[in-house]
């Protein structure tokens, strides 16, 4: 059933519903996919006109290269298709702890792994040590997939790694993922920019947010823009705080959503004012993403927003 709901997303559900396969077909047809190597075709094409909608899955994984690949938000099926193949094909990978297990699963069994997240209450592997590491496998000749949770460019050190792969003259190809802000946005049913709500969009770390704040608040307190925060679970005292003083209302809106495309995503809406408090009341488990904006508001209205919020430990 698993593999009938993936081919699913591969097809437009009109052509999914109206014209039925039987499902052994399905089935084979998602084994090719996986064989990989392959042009896939749909049991379903060339009816009424409409071509045969077919995936081509024939892209290779060179020996001696590193993949720099988004693993997405969590949700197995938000993996690119490219990422899909790469994990099937590749010699060795190495992985971040925020890399969920179904994913991981697509790694057959022999192939090499390496995990260099950090272990609750540990450090993670030193950055040099995993640049290193890459240089190694990529040395002797294998295909390596480093796996990162989200997008590898954001806010993902992916940066170091391309600096260790070309000064050790590795070759490097990069395959981005669903970031976390992408996966929030869509769970709880809004956009990230809506004409009427947000005409700009930023990305922030908030390791920086510290009560007596690095950030320049001034230039975060717009209220033509959406905010998304990554890494603010333990900073959203600091963020309400330096956006109220440098201006945004008490009542802005402000969301935080955990675990974002997993079965257990769970959220808080409130404001500015009321959110420290809220999250005091109903703590939030990590991986935590803060979206702050009028955009946020859209929740209230939001067919999905209902659902999400219904679902949620502790929505408003
Ligand atoms: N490269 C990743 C971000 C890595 S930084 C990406 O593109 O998503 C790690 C931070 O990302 C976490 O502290 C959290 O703020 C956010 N994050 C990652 N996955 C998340 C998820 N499923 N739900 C909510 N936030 C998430």
């Amino acid at each position: 059933m698993r593999a009938l709901s993936q081919l699913k997303t591969l097809l437009s559900p009109e052509l999914f519903h109206k014209l039925p396969p039987p499902k052994a077909l399905v089935q084979a047809t998602w084994s090719r996919l996986h064989g990989l190597g392959h042009i896939v075709r749909s049991p379903f094409g060339g009816t009424r006109g409409i071509p045969a909608p077919t995936v081509t899955l024939d892209g290779d994984c060179r020996a001696g290269c590193v993949y720099l690949v988004g693993a997405g938000s969590g949700d197995v099926e938000l993996l690119t298709l490219k990422a899909a193949r790469l994990l099937q094909q590749a010699d060795a990978v190495v992985y971040d702890r925020l890399v969920g297990d179904d994913v991981l699963a697509l790694i057959p069994a022999g192939h090499e792994r390496y995990y260099v997240g950090k272990e609750r209450g540990h450090h993670s592997v030193p950055q040099a040590e995993i640049g290193a590491l890459l240089v190694k496998l990529a040395g002797e000749g294998k295909s390596v997939v480093r796996l990162k949770g989200g997008d590898p460019g954001v806010f993902g050190r992916m940066g170091e790694e391309l600096a260790a792969l070309a000064e050790a003259n590795i070759d490097a190809e990069i395959v981005p993922g669903i970031t976390a802000a992408s996966a929030a946005a869509a769970g709880m049913g809004i956009p990230l920019t809506d004409r009427a709500h947000a005409q700009q969009l930023r990305f922030i770390t908030a390791q920086l947010c510290r009560k007596d704040g690095e950030p320049d608040w001034a230039t975060l307190a717009r209220q033509d823009e959406t905010l998304i925060f990554y890494m603010g679970l333990t900073k959203v005292d600091a963020i309400c705080t330096g956006l109220r003083r440098a201006g945004l209302p008490d009542d802005w809106p402000i969301m935080l959503v955990a675990n974002a495309s997993l079965p257990e995503q769970a959220s808080l809406v409130g404001t500015l004012a009321d959110m420290p408090g809220k999250l005091a009341e109903s703590p939030l488990p990590s991986p935590c993403l803060i979206v702050v904006g009028s955009v946020v508001r859209m929740t209230e209205t939001s067919p999905v927003g209902a659902r999400a919020a219904a679902t949620s430990t502790a929505a408003h």
